[in-house]
């Protein structure tokens, strides 16, 4: 996603639009168990204020995550936004500046990098197929969205109440003793 900036800087305070469509390897999201399900859309206006670069735009996509309950892929749309600050290479330090800024060579700057930042901040921490989702059983490791588990009536089955009382009479015959 490279973005030519020479045209920009002979029209300072003048935007110029720029629109990008690429599918990005799911290697990029792998370490979260991510996958892509679209290409990467990125619109973005870029002005040259006459010292930097400023780029604001947005990132569109959709991803293929587990989900944090019950483990099934589940989609989320990524809609984030996309603000980038650009300088020339040798124009001014990056250090100057409190946020990342990337450093265009010859006039020419690839903003992948804060593409893909971007995208990682709009996957959720804890991804949900659905804000009901009941889960996977502690106990018998079923996924509760799609089959009852037993686990919950076993505890109330009257041959357990009475396994119980059996105990119960036995520590009591123990202690009077
Ligand atoms: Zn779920
Ligand atoms: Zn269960």
């Amino acid at each position: 996603m490279i973005i030519d900036l020479k045209q920009l800087r002979l029209q300072p305070q003048q935007g110029e639009q720029f629109s990008f469509v690429e599918f990005y390897p799911d290697e990029l999201v792998q370490g979260l168990g991510a996958r892509f399900a679209d290409p990467v859309r990125v619109d973005i206006e870029v002005v040259f204020t006459g010292q930097i670069y400023v780029g604001t735009g947005r990132v569109i996509t959709k991803l293929i995550v587990p989900c944090s309950r019950c483990l099934e892929p589940s989609l989320i749309e990524v809609s984030e936004e996309l603000s980038i600050t650009i300088i020339d290479a040798g124009s001014r330090k990056p250090e100057e500046f409190k946020d990342d800024v990337l450093v265009a060579e010859q006039g020419e700057v690839d903003i992948e990098p804060a593409v893909i930042e971007a995208i990682f901040s709009a996957i959720p921490l804890s991804p949900l197929c659905n804000s009901e989702c009941q889960g996977l059983c502690p106990g018998c490791g079923v996924n509760k969205n799609m089959e009852a588990c037993r686990c919950s009536e076993e505890n109330i089955d009257p041959r357990w109440e009475a396994l119980k009382k059996l105990t119960r009479e036995g520590g009591e015959h123990i202690g009077s003793s």
